[in-house]
């Protein structure tokens, strides 16, 4: 069994991308390979090929962005089946998460493709569809001329131009270059100061939702929340297929957290666009918030962009992305997120190799547990929250190899993750959605299993699942949760623990 924990270490201080024809070790086969925080990496046309996903896969990715905002069916229909096809060959199970576009709102066109707006200078949106030039361009959104106000803003690309109105008519808007640059063809326009009545949902996103469904997505984001009755619609359209991550991006989400967190499966903190909504010197504190109040429900809370922003062209991050994404691990976030670093920069598996190392290096340095404990979440009332904390006890007071979670639905494991538990989480899951879904959990690493029926069973099979996946050796104690009788939803009413003694594997081909 010493051989498993070797494994377990130089899977630990890998570093440099694995080889293809590299022998696939016990722990990265498992997914759980000594790191809690989780990696989710956006796929696009730098690292789509069945290579690269493997390849992104060995480094540490444990779930798959698919950006709808960009790319057609078919090619996101080809890229679903690669991660896959990938997963199958892996041996563990990848989260897939289609991340609707939103009523991402944009200028019309130009004459000349671009212009220069200069600083000071007034430029007027308005509903006539004709090229835009110095002085004018169409704003394709009708609700925007009912809500506009004078003295709101209208941020221009990314929020590189700002425009203040002046003056707000049913048909124009008049507005001063607070600051100027160019402009040119369909950049995108956030308008912070207002709500605006568009529906949570255009028609492409109804589109690309029922495509998501139909391709089995286990994650579904739904971009630019602004109200819970958001999050509400999604949630019907989706018919009880997939979870739900509401991204904030938007202050009027930020201001209804609690009601947004509560019909949500998951949170992403998007602070792409919340820090062109808002001031970017406002986006830290709100990170922190946001991810304490997600902690706090016992929900996943991914971090997500510019993490790495720098890799997008270079092999090595900058000083500050590096505290970036070691700032989230301690912040106790369950997932970072890389964008176009991998969708469409030139070192997609180096940018994972670094995110990877950077979780290892913080959840094993002096002082960790401290800080992500910084917040207590209080157990609920019920018999499974006071299993799932007690866990987190044991495995404080003795030395454990893990946590072996059975569960149908995944809230046993979505319990102990809360607690962030010094050890990581075996979850036992006879619903392959399941497995897949709580790739993006903190500390979880799951296996798709038949179910059990018996109490002999369960220990005998976790026995041997902890072993098959590099969780402890013989002599190894890890903590056994589970609901009597089996097979009953909801019912956590048991905690057993176990302790290897390394027979378990007999007769199992040495697997
Ligand atoms: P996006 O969302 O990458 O889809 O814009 C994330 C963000 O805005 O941070
Ligand atoms: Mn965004």
């Amino acid at each position: 069994m010493g051989a498993v924990l070797g494994f377990c270490r130089a899977a630990c201080h890998r570093w440099v991308a694995q080889e293809k024809d590299q022998v696939v070790t016990r722990a990265e086969k498992s997914g759980h390979r000594g790191r809690k925080v989780k990696i989710l990496a956006t796929v696009g046309p730098a690292s789509r090929s069945p290579e690269m996903v493997e390849r992104l896969l060995r480094a540490g990715v444990d779930a798959f962005r698919v950006n709808m905002s960009h790319g057609d069916h078919a090619t996101h229909a080809e890229t679903i089946a690669t991660i896959r096809a990938a997963e199958r060959d892996m041996g563990r199970p990848v989260a897939i998460l289609c991340d609707l576009q939103g009523p991402k709102l944009r200028v019309g066109t130009f004459a000349e493709g671009k212009v220069l707006i200069r600083h000071g200078a007034h430029f007027t949106l308005d509903r006539d569809p004709a090229p835009g030039t110095a002085e004018r361009v169409c704003l394709p959104h009708p609700e925007l001329f009912e809500v506009l106000r004078k003295g709101q803003r209208l941020l221009i690309d990314d929020g590189k131009l700002k425009l203040r109105v002046i003056k707000a008519e049913a048909d124009t808007i008049l507005c001063t270059a607070e600051v100027g640059g160019f402009i040119s063809d369909r950049k995108g326009v956030n308008v912070p100061d207002a709500v605006i009545p568009v529906p949570a949902m255009t028609e492409k996103d109804r589109r690309d939702l029922a495509f998501a469904v139909e391709q089995g997505a286990d994650w579904i984001a739904l971009s630019f929340v602004q109200r819970p009755e958001d999050v509400a619609e999604a949630r019907r359209l989706m018919g009880g297929h997939g979870a739900l991550c509401a991204k904030i991006e938007k202050p009027a989400a930020v201001d209804r957290l609690d009601e947004i967190i509560e019909l949500s499966d998951a949170i992403m903190v998007a602070r792409g666009d919340l820090g062109v909504e808002l001031n970017p010197e406002e986006v830290p504190p709100l990170q922190k918030m946001i991810v304490e109040a997600t902690r706090r429900s016992g929900k996943p809370v991914i971090v997500a962009t510019q993490m790495l922003e720098s890799m997008i062209e270079s092999p090595a991050p900058t000083r500050a992305e590096v505290s970036d994404v070691a700032n989230a691990v301690y912040d106790g976030a369950d997932a970072v997120m890389l964008s176009a670093e991998t969708a469409s920069g030139a070192w997609p598996v180096e940018a994972v190799t670094i995110m990877d190392r950077i979780g290892k290096q913080v959840e094993n340095s002096p002082g960790y547990s401290a800080r992500i404990h910084f917040t207590d979440v209080q157990p609920d009332a019920t018999t499974a929250d006071a299993l799932a904390r007690a866990s987190a006890e044991i495995a404080r007071t003795v030395t454990l190899a893990g946590i072996i979670v059975f569960t149908g639905s995944g809230s046993t494991a979505r319990r102990v993750a809360r607690e962030r538990p010094g050890v990581p989480m075996l979850v036992l899951t006879p619903s392959q959605k399941v497995a897949r879904k709580v790739a993006l959990l903190w500390g979880a690493y799951a296996v798709h299993t038949k179910d059990i029926g018996s109490f002999e069973e369960m220990i005998a099979k976790g026995k041997r699942m902890a072993l098959r996946h590099g969780f402890g050796s013989a002599g190894s104690k890890l903590i056994a949760l589970a609901g009597v009788p089996f097979g009953t939803p909801g019912a956590t009413n048991l905690l057993h623990i176990v302790t290897l003694s390394g027979e378990e594997l007999k007769g199992q081909g040495g697997a």
